[in-house]
């Protein structure tokens, strides 16, 4: 049997400092163990094909996800906020996770489930024009004027936050909030994959380094940003996900899907 150690020979901290890459690693082997096995889950997820569009975003300096903040706001909950309840928080952890993992039951994801029950020519039932997939949604005709409103209010709120940390750093705000609003993620259009990664939850570095370079701790500044990005995901939830699904449930009652749907559900 092996002598006893005090504990103090074993987890003092060592002499040596590791570094790779200009990075610290962490000397702590059970931290080094998970930090490891989380990169290594975070590169089977990022392996996956819904995930492919985070590689579009590589050649992009403006929008860099910080995996860290995106975590952060992926768990974090909104229930400091006496209008939010138990039941608002599991529906809202749902919608987000499942918008977060493109699993969100769009119609081009029930065509693959349920094919007995939804044909391949159907497209986006609030206008009939295009195939219903992520994108679609948030790019769908129907849902332009509401996309883009709360779209301004999740910029307006930053503004807001970043115009109260320029105050008590006595800084002038106007080169940061030109920043902040000529950032890529903005404009929402097809072939522009950073609105695709911000609506889905993958946050850019940005909106922390901005905070940062206000003197504002990295950790306040990761709970600003994930209230305002969750209250972005519940105005998403209620002006775009609600509405869309009413257009599809009339839809579905038009065509009798709602009552297979309830049979198959009591057998
Ligand atoms: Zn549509």
């Amino acid at each position: 049997m092996a002598p006893l150690l005090p504990v103090a020979t074993y987890t003092s901290s060592h002499n040596v400092r590791l570094v790779y890459d200009n990075i610290v690693c962490e000397s702590n082997p059970r931290r080094l163990f998970k930090l490891y096995f989380q990169a290594t889950f975070l590169k089977d997820l990022l392996s996956l094909n819904r995930f492919q569009f985070t590689f579009c975003l590589t050649d992009r300096d403006d929008y860099i996800i910080d995996w860290d903040l995106t975590w952060f706001a992926l768990n974090y909950s909104p229930s400091h906020d006496a209008s939010f309840q138990a039941h608002h928080a599991s529906r809202h952890y749902t919608f987000k996770f499942k918008l977060f993992l493109d699993d969100l039951p769009l119609l081009e994801k029930l065509k693959i489930t349920h094919p007995d029950l939804y044909i391949d020519l159907l497209t986006c039932r609030s206008c009939c024009l295009r195939k219903e997939d992520l994108m679609h949604l948030i790019l769908c005709s129907k849902q332009r004027t509401a996309m883009h409103q709360i779209f301004q209010s999740y910029q307006n709120h930053l503004f807001s936050k970043l115009r109260e940390a320029s105050e008590l750093a006595d800084v002038d705000p106007t080169l940061m909030i030109r920043k902040l609003s000529s950032l890529s993620c903005w404009s929402i259009s097809s072939s522009n994959w950073s609105s695709y990664a911000l609506i889905q939850g993958c946050l850019p570095k940005t909106f922390i380094d901005l905070f940062v370079e206000l003197s504002i701790p990295r950790q306040s500044a990761k709970k600003v940003v994930a209230a305002i990005h969750n209250n972005f995901i519940q105005k998403l939830r209620r002006r775009i996900w609600n509405p869309r699904t009413y257009d599809k449930s009339r839809w579905e009652d038009a065509m009798h899907i709602t009552q297979i749907k309830n049979y198959s559900l009591a057998f």
